[in-house]
């Protein structure tokens, strides 16, 4: 990874809200082909600083380039090549999956297979339910395709694991994994470190609008260590997660 190229780089981002600053000059970048985490407690802001990027909201200050072009240049060229999970209020109710799928690909002016895209998401089984129909990580999956609609070289995905049974968020992991094995560079925010941990090829911990670590979490679990930190050594070998995986199985429960 130290090799790869930024596909992503963030200087000195400052975003004020009237007289607050919610970002305070943070700098950064991504490369090509990683899974980034952003990761922070809530107010840190990890969605102002992805939506800057996304061209969806103003930046204050700072300079933020994609894939080589500058941010402030090229918004619609920028658009073309990242997907961005739309605001569920987008899914217009009487419509299916299937035909919601058509009416973004129209958006994007792309063809796609609504059954091929629907298929990376495991979600064939439901092209003709209404996404109110879904369940909770059904929903996910479908927002995480359609950011894939455009085939965009980036896709950002702000908490997808939200709320997920625990079987529904490792399903997710998997379909992140597959995202980012074709070649899509994935940033994404989590307040569940279990799951940073596994995904995450580096990762930034944002607080109060600056960044305060940025490492792989290997790197930064070495550090924390190497200042003496040591945990409560851990007396039992498994945990309460680990009984209800091992309860409830492994298989993805949508009903
Ligand atoms: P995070 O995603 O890390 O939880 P946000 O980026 O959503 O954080 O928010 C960062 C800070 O900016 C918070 O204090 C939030 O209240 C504030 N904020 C976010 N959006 C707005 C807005 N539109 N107007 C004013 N303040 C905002
Ligand atoms: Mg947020």
């Amino acid at each position: 990874m130290e090799q790869a190229s930024p596909i992503i780089q963030v200087k000195n981002l400052v975003k004020r809200y009237g007289n607050f600053e919610a970002v305070k000059g943070i700098s950064f970048e991504v490369h090509a082909g990683e899974i980034f985490g952003l990761l922070g407690p809530n107010g840190a802001g990890k969605s102002t600083t992805l939506e800057i990027i996304e061209t969806l909201r103003e930046k204050t200050e700072g300079k933020i380039m994609v894939d080589g072009m500058d941010l402030d240049n090229y918004p619609n060229e920028i658009k073309k090549i990242i997907g961005v999970q739309l605001q569920t209020s987008g899914y217009y109710p009487g419509l299916n999956l299937t035909q919601l799928i058509d009416l973004f690909a129209g958006l994007y002016n792309r063809k796609v297979d609504p059954g091929t895209l629907l298929d990376s998401v495991n979600l064939r089984d439901k092209a003709k339910a209404l996404y109110k129909q879904l369940s909770g990580g059904q929903k996910q999956r479908f927002s995480i395709a359609t950011t894939l609609i455009n085939q965009p070289k980036i896709i950002f995905l702000d908490e997808p694991t939200t709320g997920l049974d625990p079987q529904a968020r490792r399903n997710l992991w998997d379909l992140v994994l597959d995202i980012r094995s074709k070649g899509t560079t994935v940033i994404i925010t989590t307040h569940y470190m279990d799951e940073a941990e596994f995904l995450c090829d580096r990762v930034a911990i944002i607080d109060s609008g600056k960044i305060i670590a940025l490492n792989t979490p290997n790197g930064l679990i070495d550090q924390l260590v190497s200042t003496g930190f040591e945990r409560e050594r851990e007396v039992k070998k498994a945990n309460l997660e680990d009984v209800f995986i091992h309860m409830t199985g492994k298989h993805l429960r949508e009903a």
